[in-house]
């Protein structure tokens, strides 16, 4: 697939477009062709150091976007293929006390899209089922 990715840190020139491996879904994950992502602050950050943030290289950019789903759990209740949807960028763990508890933003492990693991600026991306959320009709 297409995608915008880092290959190194600096300026401009450790951006490149090209190919990346498509992403593989897992059980509870949802597979979502990005319709739409924009530029960050943290790409930026990410692109001039990303320091003090753990990541691997090549990184794929892009925090924020929306899609639609092309593949999901067959049980899934929720989210349907052909679905569009908006993406939360918080990537929570699920098991700490306050994933837990419903309370997913304090979780003590999160990583965020496009900073610990690839990101939005890509042909489709893998996320969580409860990184989705139904795209508003207006
Ligand atoms: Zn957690």
């Amino acid at each position: 697939m297409k995608a915008v990715f880092l290959n190194g840190h600096g300026g401009n020139e450790v951006v490149q477009v090209g190919e990346r491996p498509m992403p593989q879904r897992k059980q509870g994950e949802v597979l979502v062709r990005m319709r739409a992502a924009t530029l960050n602050r943290v790409d930026l950050y990410m692109r001039d150091s990303g320091a003090g943030i753990r990541h691997q290289l090549p990184l794929i950019m892009g925090v924020d976007g929306a899609g639609v789903i092309e593949e999901v759990d067959a049980q899934e209740q929720l989210l349907k293929p052909g679905q569009r949807v908006v993406l939360y960028s918080g990537v929570t763990c699920g098991r700490c006390e306050f994933c837990q508890h419903g309370e997913p933003v304090l979780c003590t492990s999160m990583q965020t899209l496009g900073e610990h693991c690839d990101g939005t600026l890509a042909e489709y991306i893998w996320c969580r089922q409860a990184m989705c959320f139904r795209f508003p009709k207006g």
